[in-house]
């Protein structure tokens, strides 16, 4: 055993403080240790090996598969199989591209993204599983709050100060984050007339946004903006970053239907007319140039290689989101009521009744979670007082705003 030296002073080793200034001196073979800085090393080593345990995890996610990264999102998002696939394989060649380890003549290009669909499909939401799965930063912008330098509104620069906050101000995770742009084809031109009336705001934002996406070293102000000439500035590297843009882009469908009819009539010698509903174009199936026909400057679409399109939610996909995903709404309202010892159960025609309703509102599944606490803030309201309650039934009925939900207390007797 080694010889244990005295420390004739009974001082802590570490921080020099004296039996008297602290709670415990524990000592040891070589002199003695404060209680306090006991627990700041155990403090100081938990975080360093969370750190490494994220890291592990992050790099893990980052080697994933495209089919382990699309795994990991069926578990949340009901459907768009196309469109996970697509992102599955774009964020995998990504990642791949950036941790590119041999050196090599073949520069690859960035894989960003374009996602059409209608709203409340889950393009956000995709966005958002997927970055949590790969520990990455997300920043998330709308293209209609964006302006040109200069004028009134956000400076496309911001959202990459967004995505520089979001990864607590590290220069090396932002350059290497992700950035959805919502609402993208807001900056289309507008009217009927689409090769006249281009909005000269949205292509200028389009222009501002071209240079970042192809990648460039941004000079961003932060702590005032671009309007306090003193405010510091953050060197960013675009390259490496994902851009995600997202849109419904309505009416695309009817003008790429147009085109066809009018190249068939051309072409064919076979009248609009003939086209039958089956041959009826499926947005799948869209173009670069159908987009640059829609009103994006094809320099902006020629940097968004990978185009997926998000079908529409069925009223049977709404159920499953209600029921299916690991934090379904359903499951979120049950595990509340099970804090209170109560059984939530929701019949089957409650849940076409709120998915019709989502439908026809036309806001997709982001309507369904509103409706949910609708048909249950009274009972929400008064079950915490009724000590007997054990069960609570929701049907159609009460989706409806005719009845309550019904509460049931022990051997199932109706109480409410
Ligand atoms: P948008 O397509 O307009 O970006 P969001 O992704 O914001 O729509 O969807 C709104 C909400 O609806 C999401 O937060 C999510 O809870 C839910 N949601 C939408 N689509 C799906 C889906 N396919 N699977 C599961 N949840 C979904």
């Amino acid at each position: 055993m080694a010889k244990r030296i005295k420390n004739p002073n009974e001082i802590c080793y570490m921080c020099g403080k004296s039996k008297s200034q602290v709670l415990h001196l524990l000592e040891g073979n070589y002199g003695y240790v404060c209680d306090e800085c006991v627990e700041n090393a155990h403090d100081m080593l938990s975080e360093m090996t969370e750190k490494e345990r994220k890291l592990r995890e992050h790099q893990e996610c980052i080697d994933a598969t495209p089919s382990q990264i699309k795994s990991y999102l069926d578990q949340y998002v009901i459907g768009q199989d196309d469109a996970k696939k697509a992102l599955s394989v774009a964020v995998y060649n990504h990642y791949k591209r950036i941790h590119q380890k041999k050196k090599s003549d073949i520069e690859i290009e960035k894989s960003n993204i374009l996602m059409i669909g209608n709203t409340g499909c889950g393009k956000t939401f995709l966005i958002k599983c997927l970055a949590k799965y790969l520990g990455v930063p997300l920043a998330i912008a709308d293209a209609t709050s964006l302006t040109e330098a200069g004028y009134v509104g956000d400076d496309v620069e911001n959202i990459l100060l967004k995505l520089y906050e979001k990864s607590e101000c590290n220069l090396e995770k932002t350059q290497q984050g992700i950035i959805y742009i919502d609402e993208i084809d807001k900056l289309a031109l507008r009217g009927e007339n689409t090769s006249l009336t281009r909005d000269v705001s949205g292509e200028g934002v389009q222009q501002a946004l071209l240079k970042i996406l192809e990648g460039t070293i941004a000079r961003v102000p932060f702590g005032g903006g671009r309007k306090h000439p003193n405010a510091e500035c953050v060197n960013i590297d675009t390259t490496n970053i994902l851009f995600i843009c997202g849109g419904a882009f309505d009416g695309l469908e009817k003008l790429i239907n147009q085109d066809k009819k009018v190249n068939r009539t051309i072409g064919f010698g076979v009248g609009a007319e003939n086209i039958s509903n089956e041959e009826e174009f499926i947005l799948e199936n869209v173009q670069q140039h159908d987009l640059v026909r829609y009103g994006m400057m094809p320099e902006f679409i020629g940097r968004l290689p990978v185009i997926t399109t998000l079908a529409p939610l069925t009223e049977n996909d709404m159920i499953r989101i209600l029921t299916e995903p690991k934090n379904a709404i359903v499951r979120q309202f049950q595990e509340l009521f099970a804090m209170d010892d109560v059984k939530l159960q929701f019949e089957k025609n409650a849940l076409m009744k709120i998915a019709a309703i989502a439908n026809e509102k036309r806001i997709g599944a982001r309507g369904l979670r509103s409706i949910v606490e609708n048909v249950l803030q009274k009972t929400m309201f008064e079950l915490p007082d009724m000590k007997s309650a054990k069960k609570v039934v929701v049907n159609a009925e009460c989706v409806d705003g005719d009845t309550e939900p019904v509460v049931y207390g022990a051997r199932n007797k109706k109480i409410a």
